[in-house]
């Protein structure tokens, strides 16, 4: 499988290239050149499989022959082995027609992850192939960063350097981050924004007095390999409710339009996907673009959902590209144009396209309170903020009652618990095996909101790519 950048710059590249890029060097994102095709029938043969299984088959099309078959499942025993849950991602029945993937069962107790600990082993395999050092600089709004971290501590040829926007982000986000005490990890707390980290972050990617010296490299959802093993789960919720013979919605919690992303492709591939809900909470850029072709960016509102508090969804770029016929020079110039004024149109018959797989929603703190409380009063369930976002669309959507909605299950609900109190009076307990977060001691370091300063930081510390 090769892969393209969405601005139409630069030499395809491999799945292991791609990995260790992140980021294309042209500012773009990479995509499979075409999206692979399961048949009904391989659908049809993947119900019942574990998940280690499943994901290793679901991957195998984009992972090409940079990793055997062998290889591959081995990567992925090891790391849904860590999963405190044996069915990885369990499916929860709500009522007759909503349901749960609970995606938190991880070791930081978030979607993030499923993809994560899988990239780090990725990342391990191939360095060790080439005599490379990595430096991985990321933003995070909470939820990569402690995902990313674990994925990443003490592994060898790796440094991480975790951006977060100080005081936005939960006390068991921060010290999920700033406890992991090893030495190739920076965590900094930055002056303002998760936008601004991010826009750091992607500044240092095309500065060339980095690059020449230091192999950067992206774990959020710009990163290809993340996407491909999110699109696993749709494969797995949608067998257990009877793909391919039955049809299935997914309401996903949206930020960085990563996670539905995954959902699009997992339909591009074969897997008969009614309907994707992308569900906003009041950071509504996803909601404005897809309802009304508006896709400006505002300011951030912070929320009880941090990890959805993003006016700039990098992987939106990806379904754009998609959207104009895969033209790489027209999705350069949009994104151009969007990267100096924050205002992009998009056009009537682009917007129709998207519609006939996307419909989004807004969902505002009542409504967001609302479902946490339904979901515990009537169905037994306490969920996190983000969830309650994904099911309150799920539970307004106007659709074809007898497709059964499924909503992604983004985060454990101890890790916003605050939040989950406030609305239903219910403390949500952090599991045993983290018990001891808040005995563990920090170590951060903060940053002014300043590219200059946080550059200056990660070369004084990090390893350059060959020496
Ligand atoms: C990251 C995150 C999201 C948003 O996912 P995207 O891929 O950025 O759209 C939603 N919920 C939780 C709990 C998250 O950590």
């Amino acid at each position: 499988m090769e892969y393209i950048s969405t601005r139409g710059g630069g030499k395809p590249l491999d799945f292991e290239q791609v990995t260790l890029a992140g980021l294309a060097g042209d500012g773009g994102l990479y995509v499979p050149r075409q999206w692979p095709r399961f048949s009904h029938e391989d659908i049809s043969q993947m119900a019942g499989l574990p998940y280690p299984e499943l994901a290793a088959r679901v991957m195998q099309p984009f992972v090409g022959d940079t990793l055997t078959e062998a290889e591959l499942r081995a990567l992925c025993d090891e790391a849904y082995g860590r999963f405190a849950h044996k069915a990885v991602t369990p499916l929860v029945q709500l009522d007759e027609r909503q349901w749960l993937l609970e995606l938190f069962h991880g070791p930081t107790l978030a979607f993030k992850d499923v993809a994560l600990q899988l990239l780090g082993l990725m990342f391990e395999t191939f360095l060790a192939r080439q005599d490379k050092h990595l430096t991985v600089v990321g933003a995070t709004s909470g939820d990569t960063g402690s995902a990313a971290i674990d994925a990443l501590a003490g592994r060898d040829k790796v440094d991480i350097f975790m951006l977060h926007p100080a005081g936005r982000i939960s006390d068991v986000q921060r010290r999920q981050m700033t406890t992991v005490r090893a030495p190739n990890v920076h965590n900094i707390a930055i002056e303002g924004s998760f936008d601004d980290a991010q826009a750091m972050v992607k500044r240092m990617f095309s500065d060339s007095t980095v690059t020449d010296r230091f192999a950067i490299s992206a774990v959020n959802s710009i990163n290809w390999a993340r996407l491909m093993a999110q699109i696993v789960y749709y494969f797995y919720a949608a067998s257990q409710l009877g793909a391919p013979q039955r049809k299935v919605a997914f309401s996903v919690p949206t930020g960085n339009f990563g996670d539905v992303f995954a959902g699009y492709v997992a339909g591009q591939m074969g897997l008969p996907i009614e309907r994707l809900i992308v569900a906003t909470n009041v950071n509504d850029i996803l909601h404005r673009a897809l309802s009304a072709g508006d896709y400006s960016a505002g300011t951030v509102t912070p929320t009880s959902a941090p990890s959805m508090d993003i006016q700039v969804s990098s992987n939106f770029e990806r379904l754009l590209f998609d959207l104009e016929g895969r033209d790489g020079d027209k999705t350069m110039a949009r994104m151009i144009a969007f990267e100096s004024s924050r205002n992009m149109q998009i056009d009537d018959d682009m917007r129709l396209k998207a519609s006939e797989k996307f419909t989004s929603l807004r969902v505002d703190p009542d409504e967001m309170s609302i479902a946490m409380r339904w979901a515990h009063e009537e169905a037994g369930q306490v969920i996190d903020p983000h969830t309650a976002i994904g099911l309150s669309a799920a539970k307004s959507i106007d659709m074809d009652p007898s497709v059964p909605i499924v909503t992604l299950a983004t985060a454990h609900p101890a890790k916003f618990r605050d939040a989950v109190e406030r609305a239903t009076g219910v403390r949500p307990m952090l599991p045993r095996r983290i018990g001891d977060l808040f005995d563990r001691e920090e170590a951060l370091d903060k940053l002014p909101g300043d590219y200059d300063a946080v550059k200056a930081y990660v070369m004084g510390k990090a390893t350059p790519a060959h020496g």
